[in-house]
């Protein structure tokens, strides 16, 4: 084992040097694995993982705030807006796995709406942090809630986890499908309803 290497097992907590980064922790994980992280494959390895990891959470600064402020309109439209088939790549907090699918929007207005790009950009602010994906669910529509107050909000998502279908032949089809319904959505049968049928229309 040559000095390079042996210093990359050592903790970070026995060395003097500044804290590692991430690219470095990378580099012994490497090692712990068995790999070789000098080879030609590998020497990038972990400065591009680290770059992949920052881009892939950097929903961490950004908030819903800004992303929204500009766009909220006053209008006098109260039939339901529906957002579908937004494309949706996350990390499971459980396992630093992708789980990725559909997220479908909607909610009915009182006095004001969203400019309809920015949906998308909430959730992909959303997704771009560690999450599990019930609490994606329920933050998305939370936000929508907060920033103009509609009369409700549906927000469901459809994903699949690559912690589940990587491990087992059986599960590789299996989608997880969570919702949040807020105010009308939730107290009516018939608002639940009208946005299944939207979203299920043209579906192959
Ligand atoms: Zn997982």
């Amino acid at each position: 084992m040559n000095k390079q290497t042996e210093e990359l097992l050592i903790p970070e907590s026995k060395q003097q040097s500044p804290p590692e980064s991430i690219a470095q922790m990378v580099r012994r994980m490497l090692l712990m694995i068995g790999e070789d992280p000098n080879r030609e494959g590998l020497r990038k390895t972990p400065e591009r993982f680290e770059k992949a990891l920052r881009y892939l959470t950097g929903g961490y600064h950004q908030d819903a705030e800004k992303i929204l402020n500009a766009a909220v309109f006053n209008v006098c439209y109260d039939e339901m807006v529906v957002v579908k088939d937004i494309e949706l790549f996350s990390l499971c907090e459980h396992h630093l796995l992708p789980f990725f699918g559909q997220c479908h929007v909607a909610y009915i207005p009182s006095k004001k709406v969203i400019g309809l790009s920015k949906i998308p950009r909430l959730v992909n602010m959303f997704a771009r942090r560690l999450q599990i994906q019930e609490r994606l669910t329920s933050q998305i529509a939370k936000a929508i809630q907060e920033k103009i107050s509609p009369e409700g909000v549906g927000v469901i998502i459809e994903a699949r986890h690559l912690c589940m279908v990587m491990r087992g032949v059986e599960k590789q089809h299996s989608q997880a499908v969570t919702s949040a319904m807020l105010g009308a959505f939730r107290e009516n049968k018939q608002t639940r309803d009208e946005f299944l049928a939207l979203i299920r229309a043209n579906k192959t």
